[in-house]
């Protein structure tokens, strides 16, 4: 037998609500979600076919942990986002039979440099550096579908120190959890672990070390970590 020749890592995971971990084997983000949130980044919404950016696993921030503030930025944003978990594999899925791959959904928050993706955007770059750095993607419990209608509206919030600066409705994504599984399906086989982050509403700003962050989303759950 081949062996590793370093010791090999467990998977990242997610906790469950009511116990139990889901290992994540990937994680993507759909860009510009939300009509106002495109707007207030200077692009056309306008229904553009969406599009999608990538973390690595072990971004994830579980637990209510600290989120480090992270090097290489004068300009951290909150981004707080509607999670779908894949449970079960497939390619070229249909938007009719697309929420059957969903094993559970989740609140988190897509972390971002925003410097560093402005200054990539600028440049024709990659935006891996401004969304895909440690600790990026802190996220609560996860519920399985099964307990769950599926969110298709609800009110989707986020605060800062107790200040709500981010409020609106998962009824306002531009393309909904149905429609965002079916096109990154046509791009990559889905595979049991996969994380969706489903895009953010408009109201993104800055957070500093000290700020406390809390997202709700009616239904759903809760993500929080305080920038430490
Ligand atoms: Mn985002």
């Amino acid at each position: 037998m081949v062996e590793f020749v370093i010791p090999p890592f467990p998977p990242s995971s997610v906790p469950v609500a009511g116990g139990g971990l889901f290992p994540v084997r990937r994680i993507f983000c759909v860009g510009r979600n939300y009509a106002d949130h495109a707007r207030e980044m200077g692009a056309d919404p306008d229904r553009e076919p969406p599009f999608f950016f990538a973390k690595p696993a072990d971004a994830l921030l579980v637990g209510g942990a600290d989120m480090p503030y992270p090097p290489q930025t004068a300009n951290l944003h909150y981004e707080m986002e509607l999670v779908v978990a894949i449970g079960r594999a497939g390619t070229d899925i249909a938007e009719a039979d697309a929420l059957q791959h969903v094993w559970g959904y989740a609140a988190g928050l897509d972390m971002t440099r925003r410097d560093l993706q402005n200054a990539a955007k600028k440049e024709g770059k990659p935006w891996d550096m401004g969304k895909g750095f440690d600790h990026s993607a802190p996220i609560g419990e996860l519920i399985p579908a099964a307990r769950l209608p599926e969110p298709d509206h609800g009110l989707i919030e986020l605060r800062v120190n107790g200040a709500v600066k981010q409020s609106s409705d998962l009824g306002k994504m531009i393309w909904n959890v149905a429609e965002t599984i079916a096109c990154l399906s046509r791009l990559v086989r889905l595979a049991p672990g996969d994380l969706i982050f489903t895009g953010t509403p408009e109201g993104v700003g800055p957070v500093v070390r000290g700020d406390v962050l809390e997202g709700t989303i009616e239904g759903v759950g809760q993500v929080k970590t305080r920038i430490a």
